[in-house]
């Protein structure tokens, strides 16, 4: 599932081609995504502004609207030649001229529709703040996970406090700032979010650096896996020696889905 990191690289492949061209096409072969992708003949003819990315959302900003795009499950964007014949999954096709930007969707988990100003309003309302955001201070974030009970882990997967982690990079700051993903949100003290907010921003910059990670799904838009799969420490490493100590990773399921720690490196306390 594309995380902060993958959907920044996106974004970045995106903006970079595409700011001040117009847009002269779009072709909808499968309009059955999350939610039925509607009709998006009134965006033709619409220059793109700029690419802003909130969370793992993508806001293309055109003149006169704004689009959002979400990856889902296993959504991808690329860039493609004109002349490539569409796949199976290969749902919608943005055109801006002689240049193809190609939406691509096993599973049809992601979002292409317009985003008015209300529906921006809510989206807002129900996501955390970024991870760079000044006003993401560990006081703030202890206050605003009291009298929740749920694990740090799960409450970084939520996305309410700050947005961007999912499965991978959830577990891979977790391991960098040495906190146990089972504990209690609301035992982390100031010195924890301190470390976790720190580990959080250092694993999505080096991700972002590395183009993201690649699993299975995830391309940059111009096709090449992300490189940072080689430098997680514990995703997916059960068995192997944690990078620090050398204990074995282990692997618990926590909420339905695999979590990877070092049971030597993450203790409570
Ligand atoms: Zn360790």
């Amino acid at each position: 599932m594309p995380e902060l990191p993958e959907v920044e690289a996106v974004r970045r492949g995106v903006e970079e081609r595409l700011v001040g061209k117009i847009l002269t096409e779009v072709r909808v072969r499968e309009p059955r995504l999350r939610r039925p992708v509607p009709l998006l003949a009134s965006w033709v003819g619409r220059r793109l502004l700029r690419v802003e990315r909130r969370g793992k959302y993508l806001l293309w900003r055109f003149d006169g609207g704004t689009l959002l795009v979400h990856l889902g499950m296993s959504g991808r964007i690329a860039f493609v030649a004109p002349d490539v014949p569409p796949g199976r999954h290969d749902h919608l096709d943005f055109l801006f001229a002689e240049t193809l930007l190609r939406y691509t969707d096993p599973r049809r988990f992601g979002l292409v529709e317009p985003l008015d100003a209300a529906a921006e309003r809510t989206l807002e309302a129900r996501l955390g703040l970024e991870p760079w955001d000044e006003r993401l201070t560990p006081a703030w974030a202890r206050a605003k996970v009291q009298g929740r009970r749920r694990a740090v882990k799960e409450v970084l997967l939520a996305g309410d406090v700050v947005v961007g982690a999912g499965n991978i990079y959830a577990c891979e700051a977790l391991f960098l700032a040495g906190i146990p993903p089972g504990r209690p949100a609301e035992s982390l003290d100031e010195g924890d979010w301190a470390r976790l907010i720190a580990a959080l921003r250092a694993v999505f910059e080096a991700a972002i650096a590395a183009g993201g990670t690649t699993l299975r799904d995830h391309r940059t838009v111009e096709g090449k896996g992300g490189e940072y799969r080689g430098r997680l420490a514990v995703y997916g490493r059960e068995g192997e020696p944690c990078p620090r100590c050398a204990t074995p990773v282990r692997r618990v399921t926590q909420g339905g889905r695999g979590t990877f720690f070092c049971p030597s490196c993450q203790r409570s306390g």
